[in-house]
């Protein structure tokens, strides 16, 4: 039990350093320095303005000086971090080099989800880290790097299909660096499954906005994100269901 909170507190220290990457990355500002501060008033915040989690609350969720509302993300963004390390960890039971570097790969695309929401692109630097974590990801090195490549190949045939198809460039360079990160990671089964349950979970939202008839484009990192977590989380079960299926 010990051990889960530790994992947890360290997951929303982590967390506190993704919503730097979020907010700095895209603006192409430096992530280390200067320290933070209230993009409002400008003021630098204290340290105990910078508590991962707690200091939303006792902020009351507003800047200690200038009192304009801090976005629920920030807290949220560090809670899910938090909530990833402690699920990563139950699935490794002990922390060695192949959790921190599976933690670093689901908080990297965790940062990639939020950056596609907000910009509809992702920053290649941190789409090619998780790509590079993956391919350490888990002792054959070489198995990772053919997956990915297999997977990269794969989501690149299909984006030439619907480009074709619906006249346009389907989907965005930076799905297909995450194809090979889930490549890398999950190998080709679950990966093709990962793909497939993304979609899936895509067609709500992508409904949706037909109906309202917005022609919002949909991000696509989150899905294949939340869809890597699912199929690597349950593996054990989705590899059954394969061999079940198709032998
Ligand atoms: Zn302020």
């Amino acid at each position: 039990m010990i051990e889960i909170i530790l994992v947890f507190i360290i997951g929303i220290c982590i967390g506190s350093f993704l919503n730097v990457i979020i907010y700095r990355i895209p603006r192409e500002k430096n992530i280390a320095f200067p320290p933070s501060s209230c993009p409002k008033c400008n003021n630098r915040l204290k340290p105990w303005h910078n508590i991962p989690l707690l200091s939303w609350f006792f902020l009351k969720g507003k800047c200690a000086y200038c009192k304009e509302k801090i976005s629920l993300r920030y807290p949220l963004i560090e809670f899910l971090t938090g909530l990833l390390a402690v699920l990563v960890y139950t699935k490794f039971h002990h922390i060695d080099l192949f959790f921190i570097i599976n933690f670093a790969i689901f908080a990297t695309l965790l940062a990639l989800s939020v950056i596609d929401l907000d910009y509809k692109a992702v920053p290649d630097s941190l789409n090619l880290l998780a790509l590079t974590l993956a391919f350490f990801s888990s002792p054959d090195i070489l198995e990772n790097l053919k997956n990915a490549l297999i997977l990269m190949g794969g989501m690149s045939l299909i984006r030439f299909y619907i480009s074709y198809l619906i006249k346009r460039e389907a989907m965005g360079e930076g799905d297909i660096i995450v194809a090979g990160t889930m490549g890398a990671m999950l190998g080709t089964k679950l990966a093709v499954i990962a793909v497939f349950i993304a979609s899936l979970i895509a067609i709500f939202p992508s409904l949706y906005n037909r109906i309202k008839n917005s022609d919002l484009e949909l991000p696509f990192i989150p899905f294949l994100a939340l869809g890597t977590f699912i199929t690597w989380y349950f593996d054990d079960f989705f590899l059954n269901l394969w061999s079940r299926l198709y032998g």
